[in-house]
């Protein structure tokens, strides 16, 4: 019996998602059995002969066109997703980017979500109309009636549940549904959920974006993105990607990879610290709502249930209507142990005031004015968190 089998084709056990963590990106018997893959520095690669140079025998040809390093990442990504093929971008905005000029070209429409991620939007309404590509927004509530805004030329929707900031939550398999009917691209921002809690493809997207830099990086050391494509999708994403001649530093791949191994045990605790955390907040009288999918009795949990296999530990609480804008930033500034920083999925704690004005042209699911703050709740013990924002309750309040 060999060790340590190479091709799936030989491998007699189906894995589960953390068995993919551990062993979906790695072949150790390629790499003298080593069991990490090697961090490949590549511009060049050498051929044998002429012949080799043009009949498509050699795996590897250029640096940019992939290497040892970067099939590792996009291979692991594509068993967790479920996917034909992965393509690596150089930060998530990229990959949103990457996957939109796949499946959109001049004269088309697309739909967004309107709580798509801010970026996003700054994407899709300054660069598409240069080419020709139409853009609109829908309320991520409407459900299956996001029938009634297609328009003949509508070529694809984009989708991102729970949505950025706000966390409304897309009914997704009858929005999936009715752009399926009319015969668009369903492309999704899948990075809340992870490739752990939500595989899009599986419901019927045909791209599924994540900005790795988040929780598969999970470190804040890396800008990385992914696109994972089903078979339909997923020529028309790698031709796209070599015309852009995108390409990822090695190093960096490799981090994504580290940070891949541990995804499932430090979203577990990302889960639990963010619900310890939700609950304490849900009893403070300055919060009028904690819109956190996960928390028993919000909103949308129900939907949230039926969509996704577990949260990951990013969400946002609003304060009631008499709380001002400088008790809002006497509570952030006192606080020690959650930074005020963008990005999150790292294991530390942030949190960042939010200001629904200008952000929403297509939804209103929130009191306009209402003050927000959003929490990325980290590795911390969840008593030092909850001790943290009791200050921070106290500095605001009771100053
Ligand atoms: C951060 C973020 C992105 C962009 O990722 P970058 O790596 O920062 O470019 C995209 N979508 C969502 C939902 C995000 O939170």
């Amino acid at each position: 019996m060999t060790k340590n089998k190479s091709s799936d084709a030989e491998k007699t056990i189906t894995p589960g998602a953390d068995t993919l963590l551990t062993h979906g990106a790695n072949t150790p018997s390629d790499f003298y059995g080593f069991v990490n893959p090697p961090v490949v520095h590549a511009s060049t690669v050498l051929f044998p002969n002429v012949k080799s140079m043009g009949d498509g025998s050699q795996k590897y040809t250029y640096g940019r066109r992939g290497t040892p390093t970067s099939d590792a990442l996009e291979s692991a990504i594509s068993k967790l997703e479920g996917a034909a093929g992965t393509k690596l971008a150089t930060s998530g905005l990229n990959a949103i980017a990457l996957a939109l000029l796949s499946c959109l070209k001049a004269g088309d429409h697309v739909l967004i979500a309107d709580t798509c991620y801010g970026p996003t939007r700054e994407f899709a309404d300054n660069l598409l109309p240069r080419y020709g590509i139409s853009v609109s927004y829908f309320d991520p509530m409407v459900g299956a009636e996001i029938a009634d805004q297609f328009l003949d030329t509508t070529k694809a929707v984009f989708l991102e549940s729970p949505g950025s900031l706000t966390m409304e939550l897309i009914d997704l398999d009858p929005v999936i549904a009715a752009a399926k009917a009319k015969g668009a691209k369903v492309l999704m921002d899948n990075t809340w959920a992870t490739p752990l809690h939500y595989q899009p493809l599986k419901h019927g997207v045909d791209y599924s974006i994540h900005a790795a830099t988040k929780y598969i990086v999970g470190h804040s050391d890396v800008m990385i993105g992914t696109v994972a494509a089903n078979a339909k999708s997923y020529p028309d994403l790698e031709k796209t990607h070599g015309w852009l001649g995108l390409h990822v530093a090695p190093d960096d791949i490799y981090l994504a990879l580290r940070g891949l191994r541990t995804l499932s045990v430090r979203l577990e605790r990302h889960e639990r610290n963010a619900l310890a955390v939700a609950q304490w907040l849900q009893e403070r009288p300055q919060v009028d709502d904690v819109l956190y999918p996960a928390l028993p009795g919000s909103k949308s949990h129900n939907l949230w249930k039926s969509c996704f296999t577990g949260a990951s530990g990013l969400f946002t609480f609003a304060f009631g209507p008499d709380v001002t804008n400088a008790q809002r930033t006497l509570f952030l500034d006192r606080l020690e142990l959650f930074g005020l920083g963008f990005s999150w999925g790292g294991f530390e704690s942030l949190a960042i005031p939010v200001n629904l004005k200008d952000i929403r042209t297509a939804s209103n699911n929130h009191p306009q004015g209402r003050l927000m703050v959003r929490l990325h709740v980290g590795l911390e013990d969840p008593q030092d968190l909850i001790a943290d924002l009791q200050n921070g309750f106290a500095a605001a309040f009771e100053g």
